[in-house]
């Protein structure tokens, strides 16, 4: 071990710090292995002055930190790809679920905390903290927050950044900001809370949050759709959001394609329609009382049936058929591994654009590589698609994954035309940093580096995340 981690493990302990190479690699690279990274060691503290202590340390010696919390990011922001000189601050063993507050519908986490872990903890409180990705069992709050995570009750809900009250965070030179505050309103000043979100890592190390809770619902109805196209499934959207019969929590667009996919590669799944339709939408509202919410929706749905908007529905009967039906939506990134290379996007754009831009994305891929197979799905309800594209059946998996960065500004020249963005809610990370200088306003870029610099001007958090390394 470095002189530098056997300070770090008197401040964890020597268990604490990993730098077997075999024990470092699930902390090295991610699950899609499209990021493989090196480092000194991996350090695991256990609490918010260990972590002080931590980058204490690295600030006096000029060390390195990358933050990471359950690794499951999708840019590469928590993995180190320089040539090995970084510490790995792994976050995972600030796991305590702090209070919860039902009366302000409040609750104060820590960082290593798993998205699942906080669902639970709400729900055994008879409330509803509605994150919900399909990585909630290993992602986790500080995580979430550090990407500003989406996921599929944005629309309900809104983001990672609606639903944080107060973080506390430890700052590049070790001081701790307890801005752990439970208040609806505070109007004292600047909203520093909102830095620190969406960060990446690169600013403080978030070790405890305050989220907001939400009543449970009394009622949920989940219904799989057939519907004739992206337009049709808009056309859809706009009426099931004040018709519905209740909160519309969740609308997820998926191409035939994905189901094929799902069906081939995951076990236990099945098609809940008889025919295939091109594509489908998973929908979800949900009500506070208890009883009347299945005969609304199916009121709404038979008029939608009527206008053909929707050409065939199955509403789920019981809680199985729900899983089942989550689970067809939620398989679809995995899915796509066992068919070859994936080129991905994360893009957003306005939700009237979207039917137009999966039209004009589909051609300009399909015209750029013939036989490539677009699986694009996703939040259509928050304008956000995965506009993901596997390789055509059969050819170099190497040679399509070439064509990465071709493909991408094909797709993302689409995106700026129709005013979107390139990462809606997967980040920045060390993937698309260096597309940054191209869609952001130079004066918007140029603050966020001088907010950088001031805040960590030895630049020993997650550098080269977000904003390249001057
Ligand atoms: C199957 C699958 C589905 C997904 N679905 C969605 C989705 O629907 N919506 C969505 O938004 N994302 C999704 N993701 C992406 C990912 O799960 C989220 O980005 C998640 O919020 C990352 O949490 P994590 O704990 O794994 O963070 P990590 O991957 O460990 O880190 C992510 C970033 O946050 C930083 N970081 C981590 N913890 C801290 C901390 N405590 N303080 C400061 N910085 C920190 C890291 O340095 C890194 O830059 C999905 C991923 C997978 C694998």
């Amino acid at each position: 071990m470095s002189a530098i981690l056997d300070r770090m493990a008197a401040i964890v302990g020597a268990k604490n710090v990993i730098t077997d190479a075999d024990a470092m690699v699930p902390y090295l690279k991610e699950w899609r292995d499209l990021f493989r990274g090196k480092a000194q060691g991996i350090v695991r503290p256990s609490s918010t002055a260990e972590v002080a202590e931590l980058v204490k340390l690295a600030a006096e010696t000029g060390t390195v930190l990358v933050p990471q919390g359950g690794n499951t990011g999708l840019v590469g922001g928590q993995i180190p790809i320089s040539e090995g000189k970084e510490v790995i601050l792994s976050l995972q063993r600030l796991d305590k679920v702090r209070a919860v507050d039902t009366d302000g519908d409040t609750m104060i986490v820590e960082a290593g905390v798993t998205l699942k872990r906080a669902q639970d903890a709400a729900e055994a409180a008879g409330r509803l903290f509605p994150l919900s990705l399909a990585s909630e069992g290993s992602c986790t709050i500080g995580g979430n927050l550090s990407t500003n995570a989406g996921g599929t009750a944005v629309l309900a809900y809104g983001n990672a950044r609606e639903l944080c009250m107060g973080l506390e965070v430890v700052l590049p030179d070790g001081r701790i900001w307890n801005g752990l505050r439970q208040l609806r309103k505070d109007n004292t000043g600047y909203d520093l809370k909102n830095l620190f979100i969406g960060a990446e890592g690169t600013l403080g190390i978030i070790t405890a949050a305050v989220l907001k809770l939400f009543p449970a619902p009394a009622a949920r109805a989940t219904a799989f759709l057939a519907v004739p196209d992206p337009a049709a499934a808009l056309e859809l959207l706009n009426a099931a959001k004040a018709g519905a019969g209740g909160t519309l929590t969740t609308f997820e667009l998926m191409p035939r394609i994905g189901m094929d996919f799902v069906l081939r590669h995951a076990s236990g799944t099945r098609d809940p329609l008889s025919e295939p339709s091109p594509w489908y939408v998973l929908m979800e509202v949900s009500a506070q009382q208890a009883s009347g919410l299945d005969e609304h929706v199916e009121a709404f749905l038979g008029e939608a049936l009527e206008k053909g908007i929707v050409t065939d529905a199955a509403l789920a009967g019981s809680l199985t058929q729900r899983a089942d039906f989550w689970k067809l939506r939620e398989m679809l990134s995995e899915v796509q591994t066992y068919e070859g290379g994936s080129i991905k996007h994360d893009v957003s754009v306005p939700i009237h654009a979207t039917p137009e831009f999966l039209a004009r994305a589909i051609a300009a891929v399909e015209a750029m590589v013939p036989g490539c197979r677009p699986v694009p799905f996703g939040h259509l309800g928050d304008g956000n698609i995965h506009f993901n594209v596997s390789q055509p059946v059969g050819a170099d998996k190497a040679g399509f994954l070439a064509r990465w960065s071709e493909m991408n500004e094909a797709v993302h020249a689409i995106v700026a035309e129709l005013h979107g963005s390139i990462s809606a809610e997967h980040g920045i990370g060390r993937l698309k940093r260096d597309l940054l200088p191209g869609v952001k306003d130079p004066v918007e870029l140029d603050l966020m580096r001088t907010i950088k610099q001031t805040l960590d001007p030895k630049g020993i958090l997650n550098p080269g995340a977000v904003l390249a390394v001057k």
